[in-house]
């Protein structure tokens, strides 16, 4: 990278914000402390920009926009080529600081980047995308064509679990559509955040397209209310979501809000057992749980499946976290103390609420990394729906299991749940997962697979209380959501001889 940006943090200890095309220590007094989840040291300071800074942001970013919306769709895609390409070239490098920053397993960061980098390829065939509609003589010699234009200064709120690959959802497509773009990532893990704007001014996008501006509640809630800006796109918690959609909306912007998610897995007695079993483990406590689709939830269907749950112990007890560098490990640390100390009062309280703890991570331990925020494998066995680990997204390595007689009581079961992210069914039968993805009110559906997150030519479609708006994250939804549709209708009389005035709404 042209200039690191890394190691500029690590020598001031700050985190910069990039404003105007040029990143910059902020003026704040205010500061996040950013710590590593194995180990607590610091890693760096994340400032809480100003309102000043705020607004130089944004002005930066509406002057890029007018300059930025009249360059043709295929030379913008050039300069996503040149990003695509840059990020495949520093996807170790980036992974590394993610898994310091997050707790990630190396693997586990180099996928997080790598879902990235699969959007900014799919906003390689913007061209196509961006084409509007044609239809000749809607009436006699009147021709109707649409043209998609970008809307504006968009901006995007983004969660600590996917710094790339969340980031990467949002303003590679919104600035290839041809609009500016204001970031403000989540303050507990902004340095992969940094490396993708390093390496997206790299790629020689012109000055102001993007704009970083760390912060909290404070710098949310300025985007949010800023009439220049058109467009949020978030990624949290379904509190925080609701709040977003509420306020962006309030203030008559257009707002796509991804929320939380409680995701069940229904596995058939005719489902493969060591299938099943493999999947529940790499789904419930892949990156410690803090995953949007996650499987937190095992509903076996009838007796036969029953026992099962000593299979699915013995394979969770087969793992364990640890830091990152340790081959061994399956996931790390939990984000933060707070969120470690959270999912460990839930596993202390399942017991109490009538639940079967079947495997307590809550006191796990790793061998040099005493201040780390470990959570151990955990299991509940015969969860019912009014506990609340079950109503709760623990987002921490842990899996419920409910036991239910037949697929329609699972089916009743998964819609009675307020949340739509994700769901899944196991089973070798056509007929049951037919059933299965026709009846089930969410909005991404596994058939046999774990974890059915779409590949970015489709979009990431979750329902009910894990999203708020209409148009999705990525694929087809997403270039909508960052465009206006603008149509014409035209004619080109062959004559001069004037018709008279035409009284009605009919087009003849
Ligand atoms: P979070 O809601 O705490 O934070 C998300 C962003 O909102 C951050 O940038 C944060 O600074 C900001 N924020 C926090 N509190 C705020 C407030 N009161 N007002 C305004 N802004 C605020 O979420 P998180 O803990 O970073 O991420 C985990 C959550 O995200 C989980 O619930 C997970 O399911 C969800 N998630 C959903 C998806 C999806 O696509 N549906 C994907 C990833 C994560």
């Amino acid at each position: 990278m042209s200039e690191n940006q890394i190691e500029r943090i690590r020598s001031t200890g700050k985190v910069p914000l990039f404003i105007d095309g040029v990143f910059v220590d902020s003026e704040t007094s205010d500061f996040i402390e950013l710590n590593n989840p194995a180990t607590q040291a610091v890693i760096a300071q994340v400032p809480v920009a100003t309102e000043a800074e705020m607004q130089r942001a944004v002005e930066s970013a509406k002057a890029a926009f007018v300059e930025w919306r009249d360059v043709p769709t295929i030379e913008r895609v050039r300069y996503l080529f040149k990003y695509q390409a840059l990020l495949k070239e520093h996807q170790e490098e980036i992974a590394k600081v993610l898994s310091e920053e997050t707790g990630k397993t190396f693997a586990d960061a180099m996928g997080d980047v790598f879902r990235g980098i699969e959007v900014v390829e799919h906003g390689c065939g913007m061209t196509t995308h961006m084409m509007g509609e044609t239809v000749e003589n809607v009436a006699r010699n009147i021709d109707t064509h649409s043209y998609v234009h970008p809307i504006g200064v968009c901006a995007g709120i983004t969660p600590f679990n996917f710094p790339a690959m969340i980031p990467l959802w949002m303003y590679p497509l919104a600035v290839v559509c041809g609009n500016a773009f204001i970031l403000k990532p989540s303050e507990q893990d902004p340095l992969t955040p940094t490396m993708l704007t390093e390496l997206f001014a790299e790629a020689g996008f012109p000055k102001g397209l993007l704009q970083v501006l760390h912060g909290d509640k404070r710098q949310v809630d300025f985007l949010l209310d800023h009439p220049d800006i058109k467009a949020v796109s978030f990624v949290g918690s379904v509190p925080v979501a609701e709040h977003v959609y509420r306020r962006g909306t309030h203030n008559l912007k257009r707002v796509q809000a991804m929320a939380g998610a409680k995701n069940h897995m229904v596995v058939m007695p005719d489902a493969d057992k060591e299938q099943v079993v493999s999947s529940l483990v790499g789904s419930s406590c892949g990156a410690a749980g803090q995953r949007c689709m996650a499987i937190s939830v095992a509903v076996l269907v009838g007796e036969a499946t029953r026992d099962w749950v000593d299979d699915i112990k013995t394979a969770l007890a087969g793992i364990r976290p640890g830091a990152p560098g340790d081959d061994g490990a399956a996931y790390g640390p939990l984000i933060n103390r707070k969120s470690r100390d959270r999912v460990r009062e839930l596993i202390q309280g399942a017991a109490a609420e009538g639940a079967d703890v079947v495997l307590d991570g809550s006191d796990c331990t790793v061998e040099g990394y005493p201040d780390g925020n470990w959570i151990g494998p955990t299991l509940f066995d015969n969860v019912t729906v009014d506990m609340k680990i079950y109503s709760e997204e623990i987002f921490g390595p842990a899996l419920c299991v409910m036991h239910v007689d037949t697929l329609e009581d699972a089916i009743e079961l998964v819609n009675s749940s307020p949340y739509g992210n994700g769901t899944s069914i196991y089973t070798r039968s056509g007929a049951a997962a037919r059933k299965y993805q026709y009846e089930t009110e969410v909005g991404q559906v596994g058939i046999n697979l774990p974890i059915p997150v779409p590949a970015p030519y489709f979009s990431f479609t979750g329902s009910k209380r894990s999203f708020f708006g209409d148009l999705h994250a990525y694929g087809k939804q997403a270039v909508r959501f960052y465009t206006e549709t603008k149509t014409v209708l035209s004619r080109w009389p062959e004559t001069d001889v004037p018709e008279g005035p035409n009284m009605t709404i009919s087009m003849k």
